[in-house]
């Protein structure tokens, strides 16, 4: 028998909050281990902090007594925590996974399914008998995984094709890629501002590339590598230029038998952004993208629906890529944020299952948010704040998070100024 909560005491609303880290090689060995307070002298990479009830690395709640499961949490008092429209609109988990991430190395070019793709592939793919565990599975799980992120450091990321007229100039400019699309301006003067044509030409060339043999592959980017790495190794090319990151990426991921990743071709066709801290931007269904360096903190639906297409040593499914990517071409949004009251900034996304924020106290600062609000997790990365719900109060130093459940009032104060980022459920 558990021990009951006395009746005079109201029941808990805020918890705080251990993520796990997710140690993948690509990670960076300073940043999560400082943020956390840890040593790390053997320099292991800490990729990724994640917190949430995600069932493949739930975080664990202080509860009295003890520390627990958050999924358990939310199993046995999920309609307090989550609230009853989020529980009834998602089930008994968070809709959302937040992160902190540290790209020392770049991570691989990749594309997330809508909802309708997801429940098709995998149910596709379970009818065909394939166990969760096979690396040839695309849909690990029946949702969407759209993504916000915002940088904390300088970041480097590849989002979105590139208007057709850059594709068109770049093609032209580099001699080794001269001969690979010669149709290509011809085409791109037909369809000119037609959207539909437009697509059609850039899926083209997408699809020529991902399927052209191997031989030509390795053919093409060896003569171009061939011409930037002394380039690279003297230090003469600069992150801004796609040459830095094409020789990165052949040196990062090495195919078997001296084979070319192909995926280097679309560091020529994506948009290569450079955020600033505060900045960041949005991965809806369909838009390619890739990490390349730098720390963000993330925030996307509960899912591991990713599609590769390359710079990766993992399966790459082009056929079901084809089909995921939309090929629009153009510039990316870069998110600065929406002014809200009491130093907090939104950063909105057309999605229902999270709403990712900023909150910055200044000294003597005090940030209030009211009944109305879905289950939140807070992290603060500088500074120090403390948060007071009715009968509770929780310090937060840096590297601190916790959990508040939805519609009871909470109260940060700073005395010194702080700096802290919010995951929260919109309330629709
Ligand atoms: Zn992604």
């Amino acid at each position: 028998m558990k021990t009951q909560m006395t009746s005079r005491r109201p029941a808990q609303s805020l918890y705080p909050l251990h993520g796990r880290v997710m140690h993948y090689p690509w990670g960076g060995y300073a940043c999560i281990p400082g943020l956390l307070g840890v040593r790390n002298d053997e320099k292991r990479p800490f990729a990724e902090l994640w917190l949430g009830s995600h069932p493949q690395a739930p975080s664990e709640v202080e509860v009295e007594g003890g520390r627990i499961d958050l999924v358990e949490l939310l199993r046995r008092e999920g309609e307090r925590i989550l609230g009853s429209a989020v529980l009834a609109r998602f089930g008994a988990g968070l809709p959302f996974l937040f992160k902190v991430l540290d790209a020392r190395e770049m991570l691989s070019i990749q594309v997330h399914p809508s909802r309708a793709q997801s429940e098709a592939g995998c149910a596709a793919e379970e009818s065909a008998g394939m166990p969760l565990t096979d690396p040839r599975r695309n849909y690990k799980d029946r949702n969407h995984k759209p993504e916000v992120h915002v940088a904390l450091s300088e970041f480097w990321m590849l989002h979105g094709f590139r208007p057709l007229e850059e594709i068109a100039d770049v093609l032209a400019g580099i001699p080794d890629f001269t001969g690979l699309s010669p149709w290509f301006p011809l085409h791109l003067l037909e369809v000119d501002e037609d959207p539909a044509g437009r697509a059609e030409l850039l899926r083209r060339l997408y699809a020529f590339i991902m399927t052209m043999p191997q031989d030509e592959a390795d053919r093409i980017l060896g003569g171009l590598l061939a011409h930037l790495e002394p380039l690279y190794d003297a230090g003469s090319l600069h992150k801004s230029s796609p040459h830095y990151w094409a020789v990165k990426a052949a040196r990062s991921f090495p195919l078997p038998e001296g084979h070319i990743d192909r995926g280097i071709f679309s560091i020529y066709l994506m948009n290569l952004v450079e955020l600033q801290p505060g900045q960041g931007t949005f991965q809806g269904a369909g838009v390619p993208h890739a990490y390349l360096e730098g720390v963000n903190v993330e925030l996307m639906a509960n899912s591991d629906n990713v599609l590769r297409g390359g710079l990766t040593p993992k399966h790459v499914d082009v056929a079901e890529l084809l089909k995921t990517i939309r090929f629009d071409d153009g510039r990316p949004e870069i998110l600065t944020g929406v002014v809200a009251e009491g130093g907090e900034r939104l950063y909105p996304a057309p999605v229902d299952d999270f709403l990712l924020s900023r909150i910055e106290l200044e000294p003597r600062g005090v940030h209030a948010s009211g009944s109305g609000h879905g289950p939140d997790i807070l992290i603060a990365l500088e500074g120090e704040a403390s948060i007071r719900a009715e009968g509770e109060e929780l310090a937060l130093r840096r590297g601190d998070a916790l959990l508040a459940a939805a519609n009871s009032p909470w109260r940060l104060h700073s005395s010194s100024g702080a700096l802290l980022y919010r995951a929260t459920v919109p309330l629709i």
